[in-house]
Formats: structure tokens, sequence, C-alpha cells
């Protein structure tokens, strides 16, 4: 349900972690063991948790700005790509790091090669996932940028 959230947290700086084959029970003991932060839709399971003193938001949005939006009123997530950490590995949530390009041109076209001068590899040996800033990072900051403006003008119009 919220992969793609999980991908935007990561994309964000934030350790979120993301399994669909997950029960109540399994977000509850991963939640209390590594001290995490339960999102879901679902009332039931925020009550379960908050009552065993867990921290618990329910994210009932259709869309990808209205849950980033939730998450920054709830949670204080910064809405910005990450200048001074690095974002996370979005598709297994491992942290990335700088690498060289010429360690990995074979795994990018010569476009890429051409207009791209920083490239970052995930740590995690099976993964191996290569990200560079991109077209889809310019519109992730673009639909960032919406969000921080609904949340501005949400603000305005809430103080008179
Ligand atoms: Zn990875």
């Amino acid at each position: 349900m919220y992969h793609r959230l999980a991908r935007w947290l990561r994309m964000l700086g934030y350790d979120a972690v993301y399994d669909q084959d997950f029960v109540d029970q399994d977000f509850i003991q991963l939640a209390k063991d590594e001290n995490r932060i339960i999102l879901t839709r679902d009332e039931d399971l925020k009550r379960r948790a908050q009552k065993l003193g867990l921290q618990a938001v329910t994210i009932d949005a259709p869309t990808i700005e209205e849950r980033l939006i939730i998450l920054q009123k709830e949670l204080g997530v910064e809405l910005a790509l990450p200048k001074k950490k690095l974002p996370r590995c979005t598709i297994c949530n491992s942290e990335i790091r700088l690498i060289d390009i010429e360690e990995i041109l074979e795994q990018i076209t010569e476009q890429t090669q051409l207009h791209y001068k920083e490239f970052w590899i995930c740590k995690n040996a099976e993964c191996s996932q290569i990200y560079w800033r991109g077209s889809h990072w310019e519109k992730m900051e673009r639909t960032l940028k919406d969000c921080r403006e609904i949340i501005a003008l949400d603000k305005s119009t809430n103080k008179d």
C-alpha cells in the first residue's frame, strides 16, 4: 500500500522499511525492536500501537502529495531533497555512497555519462542501484515544492 511513500521517504533521507507481507504484529514488533514509527491507514493498528507506547500515524489520503503533507504536519518530515545527508536507496533502503563514473561506465548510457557528473551507488552489494540527479530528481523537487506551497498556504489561511 505505502510502497511509493516508503520510496519517497528514502529519497528524503529517512530510513523507511516497507514489507508487503507484514501483518499487524510484524509492524508492532519491528517498531518495538528498532524504535520505528508506524505509518498506516488502519486506525485499529494505530490504537493498538499507541496502547503499547509506540508512535503511530494514520495516513489516509489518496495522493502522494497529501500523504507527504500529513507526514510533515505529524512528524516534521522535511519536504526537501536532502542537501547535507544523502537519500537512501529507494529500492532496498540501504545507504548510498558516491561512486566514480569510471567504475560504472558499463551500467549507464552514453547520454547519462555526458549529462551528469555525480553518481551514487547503493552500499548493499546485492542491490548496487546507481543514482544520479536526473529528470526523476527534478520531478520530485517540483512535487516537494508543491507540497511546501500547500502547507504555507494552509498556514496563512488559518491565521485569519
Ligand atoms: Zn539498494
